[in-house]
């Protein structure tokens, strides 16, 4: 039932705007679908995936595209909800979790304005039984499940692109597990600052202690310990759910390998050097990554 977390961007009166302002308060309590809208839409092209398509293909796709605002809080999609739709990030960042009968969650993949949620409406199976939700609000578009079928009958490119974040989903999803298993809570909060960074512009991320502790599934006094860590070497400097990065360079010095991992299969999978290859069958070469935003 995902998709009535959606509203489409559109001019609001000045009484839709405090009705949006209010539902953006109410969005902020944990777990709650979201209602409000947010102005500024960007473009459907912000999105690396869109953007790698070729002029034609994405002249055919773009009435089709329905833009959402994606406040944070916002429920994508739940566990067992049907994905009728592909929703194309923009900006901001979805959290994929899974929650337990007793309610403790942990984050095992996010997506930023490289990928897409909703994966299940394409690979044939529907639902899943985790969740997806905005953990840095965004926006994005969204994409029925009647023009997506039809991209597969054509010999486009999007189809492929889907399956290359599909690979790339899964390495960061392994790769997570990998490292809530054998790395510290203080290198899995590194790892998440990191992936943060590179899907947000700045050097400063809005994450509240409740967040981590959700992202990592541990305790609050974990996540106070950990940080304070990180504050006191002088990477990052922690408060009131804020983290400022101090220094990136030895923040990527301090994180566990995971990070590298990840970051270097979604260039591989995604850059543009190999987007370049898919559009011409050539496998040429170009230097620049089309992740530019990190993976
Ligand atoms: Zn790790």
């Amino acid at each position: 039932m995902a998709i009535s977390c959606f509203v489409a961007v559109s001019r609001e009166t000045p009484t839709q705007a405090l009705d949006s302002f209010r539902q953006h308060l109410q969005a902020r309590s944990a777990s709650r679908r979201c209602e409000c809208a947010q102005s500024a839409q960007r473009t459907p092209r912000q999105n690396h995936i869109l953007a790698a398509l070729p002029l034609h293909e994405y002249e055919r796709l773009l009435p089709e595209l329905k833009p959402v605002a994606l406040p944070l809080g916002c429920v994508v999609h739940g566990a067992g909800d049907r994905q009728g739709w592909l929703c194309f990030v923009t900006a901001g960042i979805v959290s994929r979790s899974y929650v337990t009968q007793h309610g403790a969650s942990t984050a095992f993949a996010v997506t930023g304005s490289e990928g897409v949620i909703g994966v299940a409406s394409f690979r044939g199976g529907d639902s899943m039984p985790s969740r997806a939700v905005v953990v840095s609000a965004g926006q994005g578009y969204r994409l029925g499940t009647g023009p997506l079928t039809n991209e597969f009958k054509h010999d486009g490119l999007l189809p492929r692109l889907l399956l290359r974040y599909t690979q790339a989903l899964l390495t960061q999803t392994g790769q997570i597990a990998v490292c809530n298993r054998l790395h510290s809570v203080e290198q899995q909060l590194c790892r998440w600052i990191l992936t943060f960074l590179d899907r947000s512009s700045g050097n400063e991320l809005a994450m509240t202690q409740e967040l981590i502790a959700d992202l990592l599934g541990v305790r609050r006094e974990s996540v106070t310990e950990a940080a304070g860590k990180l504050q006191d070497a002088g990477l990052i400097h922690y408060s009131r759910g804020h983290i400022a990065v101090l220094d990136r360079p030895r923040l990527q010095a301090h994180v566990c390998e995971c990070y590298g991992v990840v970051r270097r299969e979604y260039d591989r999978l995604l850059g543009r050097q190999n987007i370049h290859g898919l559009r011409t069958g050539s496998g040429d070469r170009e230097s620049v990554c089309l992740a530019n935003h990190g993976a």
